[in-house]
């Protein structure tokens, strides 16, 4: 995946595309794949990198939503299982199987989470995971030695899945171009351009070189997440806001406060969430909160308050307490919700997703979750199609392997993300010892990663490679720091930069890194 070839492709295509995407995060890149798979000359356009917005900032979890079993929103939990099934088999290599215990505290508990867990087995039907149970005291201790013991009486265990966004967003972008398609990150649209009131293309502000590129396509869809109002603008200047962000914070804890291989889902915290603590890279992810927000910032800071509640609520379930120190990393997503009517509070606003078609034929696309993104694809692609007057063509990505997909066993942890493609950093690192080093002795990263995510994942930033190719800013925010200058020297020689470059690039990750630090009070 190369950004100067699809530079050099969208400069020398003449004819309109059939799809131009704008926004390179779950959505978007599941818009495109899905066009590209029905065989639509795509192109998919993001103004930083795949999935810098909300898309590398989720809980990890491909999921039906328990709690939208408890909300009685039976559709949705149908439709994320389905799906979370599909996932599960088309990208093996980056979604698993996870084991989650409710731990139980009082009597009630244990009929009434057992019985919502059959449900949602049952609503999983043949693509389920694996089927729930009941767990003595002791068995759930055993399963989760840093439980809190005191008035526990046991747990129901469940299936759901996990993930790693980023890498999936990466990986769909590579699918993209795989089926012929073209994507690339660091061009956002400045301007849409109309024709007869109608929008047949968009103006691209490359921000490397700082060029631009006019594109014309039949079909514009706006998949920019919270930021789908900027560009809904572009189109009506006078169009009402649609999205009401909630942001989520989540904190990362070193291993040691959740050793096993289950995750904690506390069905029901101080402000009526789901809390969960999921293991993940050998850390242990802890969140999330919903907090209504007015501000949409590219790089959202986790508030004190919901640093606070994290802790509190952590503290009440785990027998080892996690304390701001114990913090690895702390970070923020800001949720695309779509506003229904005069509602109160974003925990009550709709998590499905929303497609608008404005007057002059922008298609938006938001909300959902990333779970559902292939569905919300299909959707999209289906409405483009009548929109453009193209003739149906049927969906492709049911089982459309995604790039990197194996089912083959890699005993390296670090590069199992990479799948299919493991082999080959592992001849990266075979062909040049030091390539095999670690890039930090407390991050489980070594240097031909680095080289890989530049040559093949258009990694073009520091943070590009400790932020989203590998996660080493949020396994550890401070060693990434430390990292830095040994990554962006091995990046300026495969991008060919010189020692400024190499300065600005360290200079800038530390910046943004810092505010993954958790500063002790
Ligand atoms: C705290 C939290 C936890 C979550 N946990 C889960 C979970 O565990 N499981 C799950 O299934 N879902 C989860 N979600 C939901 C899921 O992460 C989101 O629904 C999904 O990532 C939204 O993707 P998106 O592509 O719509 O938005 P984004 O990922 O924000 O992508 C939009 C992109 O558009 C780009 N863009 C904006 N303007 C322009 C422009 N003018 N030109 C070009 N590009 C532009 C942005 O830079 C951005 O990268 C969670 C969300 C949050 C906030």
């Amino acid at each position: 995946m190369k950004r100067d070839k699809v530079l050099d492709r969208i400069e020398n295509t003449k004819e309109p595309w059939d799809f131009l995407v704008i926004g390179g995060g779950a959505t978007g890149l599941g818009v495109a794949v899905d066009a590209a798979a029905r065989g639509y000359n795509t192109l998919v356009v993001e103004q930083y990198d795949f999935s810098k917005g909300t898309s590398s900032r989720s809980t990890k979890l491909v999921h039906g939503g328990v709690r939208y079993l408890k909300q009685g929103n039976i559709s949705l939990v149908l439709e994320a299982l389905r799906e979370r099934g599909l996932l599960t088999e088309n990208a093996p290599h980056l979604v698993h199987p996870l084991a989650f215990i409710v731990p139980i505290y009082s009597w009630w508990e244990g009929p009434f989470y057992g019985i919502g867990m059959t449900i949602y087995d049952r609503l999983a039907g043949k693509l389920g995971l694996k089927p729930s149970e009941s767990l003595s005291r002791e068995e759930t201790l055993k399963r989760i030695p840093t439980l809190e013991a005191t008035g526990l009486q046991g747990g129901v265990s469940y299936y759901d899945g996990q993930f790693d966004d980023s890498r999936l967003a990466v990986n769909l972008a590579q699918t993209i171009i795989d089926l012929g398609g073209a994507a690339a990150n660091y061009l956002g649209v400045v301007s849409l351009i109309k024709e007869a009131d109608l929008v047949v293309g968009a103006v691209l502000q490359d921000s490397e070189s700082g060029k631009q590129h006019t594109v014309r396509a039949k079909v514009v869809v706006n998949a920019t997440g919270v930021f789908c109002d900027s560009v809904r603008k572009m189109d009506e200047p006078d169009a009402k806001t649609i999205i009401a962000p909630s942001q989520g914070a989540h904190l990362v804890l070193p291993k040691a406060f959740l050793p096993g291989d289950s995750a904690i889902m506390v069905p029901q915290t101080s402000d009526g969430r789901v809390l969960f603590a999921v293991p993940w890279h050998d850390c242990v992810v802890v969140g999330t909160t919903d907090t209504s927000v007015d501000h949409i910032e590219v790089e959202p800071r986790p508030m004190e308050e919901e640093i606070g509640f994290i802790l509190t609520n952590a503290s009440k379930y785990l027998s080892k307490r996690p304390s701001r120190s114990d913090v690895l990393s702390v970070f923020a997503g800001l949720r695309p919700l779509v506003k229904v009517g005069d509602a109160k509070s974003t925990a009550a606003l709709s998590r499905d997703h929303t497609i608008l078609i404005s007057n002059s034929g922008l298609l938006t696309i938001a909300g959902g979750k990333w779970t559902t993104y292939r569905k919300m694809a299909e959707d999209a692609v289906t409405q483009a199609e009548t929109l453009a007057g193209f003739e149906e063509r049927p969906c492709q990505t049911e089982h459309l392997q995604v790039h990197g997909w194996t089912k083959q066993s890699i005993p390296e942890p670090n590069l199992r993300v990479y799948g299919a493609d493991a082999p080959a950093i592992r001849e990266i690192a075979a062909a040049d010892a030091e390539l095999a080093n670690k890039i930090h002795p407390d991050l489980p990263y070594i240097g031909a990663e680095v080289v890989w995510a530049v040559r093949e994942e258009m990694a073009r930033t520091v943070e590009d490679v400790l932020a989203r190719r590998t996660r080493a800013l949020l396994l550890g925010a401070r060693p990434s720091i430390e990292a830095a200058p040994r990554v962006a020297e091995l990046m300026a020689r495969e991008l060919g930069t010189n020692g400024e470059w190499t300065k600005k690039a360290v200079a800038d990750y530390e910046k943004i890194a810092q505010g993954y630090v958790l500063k002790a009070e």
